[in-house]
């Protein structure tokens, strides 16, 4: 596979392309955003945003809250420098850790935050899983989607127009641009672009109706609210990413001092090398997993991208860490296909569906990560429970 001369990221990424010298479209943006972004002028534009609608509403904001390094440097920067009132609304996907439950309740604790938890139906949950996974070849349809269209609901129900959000995705993908110097909007078309997977709630809807007993209204937390009501309330939904430069390693290191925010080990990830990424979900592992059978890379290819832009690492060393740790079976592999009620055979066959050439991928020959720590702990069901319950038994 052709891969970035400098980053390491290869021709199966999403958005990716290479210039003559072999330079890859994500490399390019990131010196655009070093270089040519001013800087000051978005820390002015960030305060007008904050300013206009400060006071005027039950919240100042609704902040959208996983607990990762993202989220939470976010409610950390506008508590801390804005002394913003915000309402944190968090989405919890069914699949959250123990470190991290520890890190919200010490944040929250520690910011002094109103905050809503919302957790939907797991049946549901697991129905839709299996849906997007045979479809797509990617499972997290529920939890993409529920976090992005859940808050924009609880904007609706408190009437807060502006909704806070990370992480800007022109870090990592060319869906947005730094270089096109726009602020990117965290709206209903970012949502059909990359969040939903081309399949609204209501396509859903009528994908498992006839196998799994369901009301339409549980599929409503993943439904994009209507643009009319988001326009009356003149909504603005935005990243703090896109208004002050965005430092994963350096942002990570000020929530551990400030908020004492702890990492975890991650399936087939270097654990001390990086702690910080992806700790929301005992599930990471399988997306990392099935990442690496799609398309050849994992998330390791991505970190050391990401150090390499910032030159952080040395190429040597990222081509080492890649060796030594992409291409391993996450142990959490056997608590999916208990929740999803198929065989890892099943499993395989779904995935090889959604191969993105050139890559091949070799089922046969891959071994097992180890165990983290917390792994005994993680939800696993009895057995009368596994798998989804259909309404026709085929
Ligand atoms: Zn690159």
């Amino acid at each position: 596979m052709q891969k970035c001369t400098a980053c390491n990221l290869p021709e199966t990424y999403e958005t990716i392309e290479f210039d003559e010298n072999g330079v890859c479209n994500i490399c390019r943006q990131k010196e655009f955003k070093d270089e040519k972004i001013d800087w000051q002028r978005r820390a002015e534009m960030l305060s007008r945003v904050i300013e206009k609608h400060r006071g005027k509403y039950e919240y100042d904001c609704i902040l959208p809250f996983s607990g990762g390094k993202d989220s939470t440097y976010t409610l950390w920067y506008l508590v801390k420098h804005y002394k913003i009132r915000p309402l944190v609304v968090q989405f919890n996907h069914g699949f959250m850790r123990d470190t991290l439950m520890e890190n919200n309740r010490r944040t929250f604790k520690k910011l002094g935050v109103d905050v809503i938890s919302f957790t939907p139906n797991w049946k549901l949950v697991k129905r839709l899983m299996l849906e997007t996974l045979v479809r797509k070849g990617d499972f997290c349809w529920h939890c993409h989607t529920g976090i992005f269209a859940y808050p924009m609901h609880i904007a609706l129900k408190y009437q807060v127009p502006l909704i806070f959000w990370g992480e800007p995705s022109s870090e990592y993908t060319a869906y947005y641009n730094y270089e096109d110097d726009e602020i990117e909007q965290v709206d209903e078309t970012r949502f059909n672009r990359f969040i939903n997977l081309g399949i609204t709630a209501e396509d859903m809807y009528s994908m498992i109706k006839d196998d799994y007993q369901c009301d339409p209204r549980e599929l409503t937390p993943y439904t994009y609210p209507k643009l009319r009501d988001l326009k009356k309330l003149k909504y603005q939904s935005v990243c703090l990413g896109s208004y002050i430069p965005w430092d994963v390693k350096e942002n990570t290191k000020i929530i551990q001092q400030e908020l004492g925010w702890r990492g975890d080990q991650v399936e087939g990830m270097p654990w001390d090398e990086y702690s910080y990424e992806k700790i929301e979900c005992s599930m990471q592992g399988m997306r990392d997993y099935i990442k690496y059978l799609k398309r050849g890379y994992s998330r390791v290819s991505q970190m050391t991208a990401l150090d390499l832009r910032n030159g952080r690492i040395a190429k040597e060393y990222a081509d080492k860490l890649i060796a030594d740790y992409e291409g391993r079976k996450p142990p959490s592999l056997t608590l999916f296909l208990e929740y999803l009620g198929i065989s890892e055979d099943q499993f395989n066959h779904i995935v090889a569906k959604t191969v993105v050439p050139p890559f091949k991928p070799d089922f046969e020959g891959m071994e097992y990560a180890p165990k983290t720590d917390d792994f005994d702990r993680w939800y696993r069901e009895d057995e009368q429970d596994r798998g989804i319950i259909f309404k026709n038994p085929v």
